[in-house]
């Protein structure tokens, strides 16, 4: 199944998300049936993040965008947690602090985008400042509107850079969501995860997917894409986000660089050594 096609957001015509199903699985019954799948992606992603290490050349960026409990951190917990922490890293938008508010919008992303060989995940991200800063009016329209345009150029910088974006909207239903509060309420290792704004945002859902809809439209290029992920199921979540990012990191057109000494020369320097460690050792 090509995920990168089936769930890629065209930029040329509106976005629907009412129109795509939130609890899809593209044919797998069932979690364990998708389970070696995500494994193998899982584990050949933290092999390619090795290999974008090495390259160095080249970094990652991955957006993870949702309305709460649809999966943000599950995703950064089952996707990212094989990689190596040198080389990877992760950061949570929350409400800007004083001296973030006192800058531009873009000033505390690009703070964090990914270095030559690095992998980045956002969980949430820029991408706030046209949802929840649009939802409760934080800013006049002529203002949020006018940030799509400068989204994209700030992404074309990136990807100008040598960064490759991918970007992910977990589409889940409004019953999903409930049946999630409602094992944050049952299960006290979950009880912390439980905010009062949980309720309060649930109440501006259709506002949140016009907001989505619009933001994820005009956003979206071959260069930058929007995924909608289907994300009733954690299972299939995992399984389509894991295939898109090993595929796109496949293509990278990644390699290890060749060595900077003469291989050689320091296969002749290591014999000499070895002769000399076994020579003391004699001796001792
Ligand atoms: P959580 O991801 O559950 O930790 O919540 C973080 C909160 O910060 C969410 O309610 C976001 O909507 C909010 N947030 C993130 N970025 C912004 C922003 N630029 N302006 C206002 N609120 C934001
Ligand atoms: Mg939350």
């Amino acid at each position: 199944m090509d995920y990168r096609k089936q769930f890629f957001v065209s930029p040329d015509k509106k976005l629907k998300l009412a129109a795509i199903d939130p609890a899809h699985t593209a044919g797998h019954a069932s979690s364990e049936e998708a389970l070696p799948a995500i494994q193998k992606n899982v584990a050949r992603m933290a092999e390619l993040q090795a290999l974008l290490y090495a390259d160095g050349n080249q970094s990652l960026l991955v957006v993870l965008q949702a309305l709460d409990a649809a999966g943000k951190d599950g995703v950064v917990r089952h996707l990212f947690s094989g990689m190596n922490p040198q080389g990877t890293s992760v950061f949570g938008f929350k409400q800007p602090s004083a001296e973030e508010a006192a800058h531009d919008f873009l000033w505390r992303a690009h703070k964090r985008t990914p270095a030559r060989g690095e992998i980045v995940v956002f969980n949430r991200s820029h991408y706030e400042d046209v949802l929840v800063v649009r939802v409760h009016n934080l800013v006049p329209k002529p203002v949020w509107s006018g940030r799509y345009e400068l989204i994209q150029d700030f992404e074309k910088l990136l990807v100008a850079n040598g960064t490759r974006i991918l970007k992910f909207f977990l589409h889940i239903s409004p019953e999903e969501q409930l049946a999630r509060f409602k094992q944050r309420l049952d299960d006290p290792a979950r009880n912390w995860k439980i905010s009062e704004g949980d309720y309060s945002e649930r109440e501006f859902w259709s506002d949140y997917v016009e907001a989505y809809e619009e933001a994820l439209s005009k956003t979206s290029s071959k260069d930058a894409p929007w995924y909608v992920i289907p994300a009733n199921h954690k299972w299939f979540r995992n399984l389509a986000i894991s295939q898109i990012i090993t595929e796109t990191m496949e293509d990278m057109g990644l390699k290890r660089p060749a060595t900077r000494v003469d291989l050689k020369e320091i296969t002749a320097k290591y014999h000499a050594a070895e002769a000399e460690q076994a020579q003391r050792n004699g001796k001792g």
